[in-house]
């Protein structure tokens, strides 16, 4: 887990995003601010178990759930800082409809960063493409990626009004990890979660939503936005015993407890689940 936070600015939680480590190959999901640095964490706090899985020269692949900031706002950081510290190749990242358009802009917002690292008085001799990015857009759900180690599917959900938000379903020889970055159960959610060994997923709060800071003016208003955005703890409750995971990780939760109390929001989750759950911070290894 290298990042479990939200849009909230929580100094302990970086951004959305994780990475999955099959064998020797490192496969990062969703690029949330602080990325780098909650690299950096997951490593330090486990170093013989997956620092060397995480050193930049592995970093070559991330899938990205959907096109929200929260979600892709440390691109330019897991694209240029491992690039500086010695990717050999081109990030190669995959994502939904609208992906192309965001990298080929951060390509132009970047160009004296490339030139200067390229050919300035610091350059060191490097792999010729290696500052590149390789995207690959995914039309619809199904199979993005396979190689020797795993099988990567993707799986609309919904989320908002965007046509594409993706639940990513991992399979390797012996386990299957199911992440669903952002969403509702609506849409093929299903697919993904099935008989998960791991199903990381967003949790949001019901008993505390009239403190969110977002979604309308009174409590009808923000549960009408937010529910069109997010599962409810119920609603992931009853999913997640249906889908028969084995392991459910919370991440990326809507705590909106005021004063903060970091462990509310699993309590009330578990008013209404009784199967394994763990809340995630970050550097946690599952
Ligand atoms: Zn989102
Ligand atoms: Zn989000």
């Amino acid at each position: 887990m290298l990042g479990s936070g939200g849009v909230t600015p929580n100094p302990h939680r970086h951004g959305p995003s994780g990475a999955v480590i099959v064998n020797d190959t490192t496969y990062l999901i969703d690029a949330g601010e602080g990325i780098w640095r909650g690299l950096a964490r997951a490593a330090m706090s486990h170093p013989e178990q997956i620092a060397e899985h995480l050193a930049p020269y592995r970093l070559t692949s991330l899938f990205l759930t959907h096109l929200h900031s929260d979600h892709t706002i440390g691109l330019p950081a897991v694209w240029l800082m491992p690039w500086a510290y010695g990717r050999e190749v081109p990030l190669e990242v995959y994502g939904p409809v609208g992906t192309r358009s965001l990298i080929e802009h951060l390509e132009q917002a970047y160009q004296g960063d490339l030139h200067e690292r390229r050919f300035g008085p610091g350059a060191t001799e490097r792999e010729i493409d290696a500052h590149k990015i390789i995207t690959h857009e995914i039309k619809g759900s199904g199979m993005v990626y396979e190689d020797g180690n795993v099988k990567i599917e993707a799986f609309h959900h919904e989320h908002g009004s965007f046509e594409q938000n993706f639940a990513y379903r991992f399979t390797s020889r012996d386990r299957v990890i199911a992440w669903a970055g952002d969403g509702r159960v609506e849409g093929q959610l299903d697919r993904a979660a099935r008989d998960a060994d791991l199903f990381f997923c967003e949790l949001s709060t019901e008993d505390m939503i009239a403190n969110a800071n977002w979604g309308g003016a009174t409590v009808e208003e923000k549960a009408r936005t937010i529910w069109s955005y997010h599962i409810r703890p119920k609603e992931l409750a009853a999913f997640a015993t249906e889908m028969n995971v084995k392991q459910l990780v919370t991440m990326h939760e809507r705590n909106y407890t005021d004063p903060y109390e970091p462990d509310a929001l699993m309590a009330e989750f578990k008013r209404h689940y009784s199967g394994a759950v763990h809340s995630a911070r970050d550097g946690d290894v599952f």
